[in-house]
């Protein structure tokens, strides 16, 4: 916690808020300290997943917790240009190319997983300009090598409570961009958001820890300030799994009609527990 942070919590409306969206954001609330800021961004670029109703209910029951941003709150389907004009200045300087293959083709050519679990890139496209998709739009590729040739090296990033991480862009291959159905992508997103809004530490859950290695790469190709970096854990499951909007129960809305106050659910025993187990001790007294 640095006394001047600015820090965000950015959701993705596919579903209502739930137990694990509180946890990230009060640790962002936390993490920005008292003369901090503390920015709410809606991160909706997925219209087949996010709705405007599911972005209302959010709002609303983040107003409810008296989770308040403490600047506009951003709303990533309305910026979608400038998204675009950080692909143009990518593509511009050589470092995006076309990629045709479908699913399919890269599930049976690719040999490698990469560490957020998804698999490798075979570079297929990279080596043949002249391929098309028979009409079907391209997604638009980072050429990872190159990339990491220009910025002579693999950029790392600094954790806060434990120092410098050492990078992995190169174990991920050339990620993808611009998606063929929304023409954005997260990575891009993202990395661009959290440098116009100023964000000093991104606060966000561990399951996004991999993603940072890749961010790191798009901020220092796009010249933009590098910020320090905060992972929270996770409330998981019985098995062990992530909390997810499947899990109604955890659902505040669900809490709330069943009498919960705002208070009880930012008090909530699994709030607690991620918040105990992520911040510096004697940080967290509750909601
Ligand atoms: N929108 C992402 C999510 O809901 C979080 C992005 C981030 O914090 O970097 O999982």
């Amino acid at each position: 916690m640095t006394p001047s942070a600015t820090t965000r919590f950015a959701p993705s409306p596919t579903g209502f808020l739930h137990l694990g969206h509180v946890v990230s954001g009060l640790y962002s609330r936390i993490m920005a300290g008292e003369a901090g800021r503390f920015l709410i961004r809606i991160e909706d670029i997925d219209t087949t997943r996010c709705t405007p109703e599911l972005t209302q209910a959010l709002r609303e029951d983040l107003d409810w917790l008296g989770l308040y941003s403490d600047g506009p709150v951003r709303q990533q389907s309305e910026h979608l240009a400038e998204y675009h004009a950080v692909l143009d200045t990518l593509r511009e300087r050589g470092w995006l190319y076309p990629c045709f293959c479908t699913r399919r083709e890269i599930a049976e050519a690719a040999t490698q997983v990469a560490p957020d679990g998804s698999l490798v890139y075979p570079g297929t496209c990279r080596h043949s300009a002249a391929r098309e998709g028979q009409g079907r739009d391209p997604v638009w590729r980072l050429d990872m090598g190159r990339a990491l040739d220009v910025l002579q090296g693999v950029p790392g990033w600094h954790e806060v409570g434990h120092g410098r991480v050492a990078g992995k862009a190169d174990a991920f291959g050339d990620i993808v961009l611009a998606r063929r159905d929304t023409g954005v992508s997260y990575h891009l997103c993202v990395t661009h958001d959290d440098a116009l809004e100023g964000v000093t530490t991104v606060t966000r859950g561990r399951d996004l820890y991999e993603a940072t290695s890749v961010q790191r790469v798009l901020q220092d190709l796009m010249g933009w300030p590098e910020p320090v970096y905060a992972h929270h854990a996770l409330i998981l499951d019985a098995e062990g799994h992530k909390l997810s909007k499947r899990d109604g129960a955890e659902g505040v809305r669900v809490l709330r009609q069943a009498g919960w106050t705002a208070r009880q659910v930012l008090e909530h025993p699994l709030v607690r527990q991620a918040l105990e187990a992520s911040l510096p001790t004697g940080v967290y007294s509750g909601g």
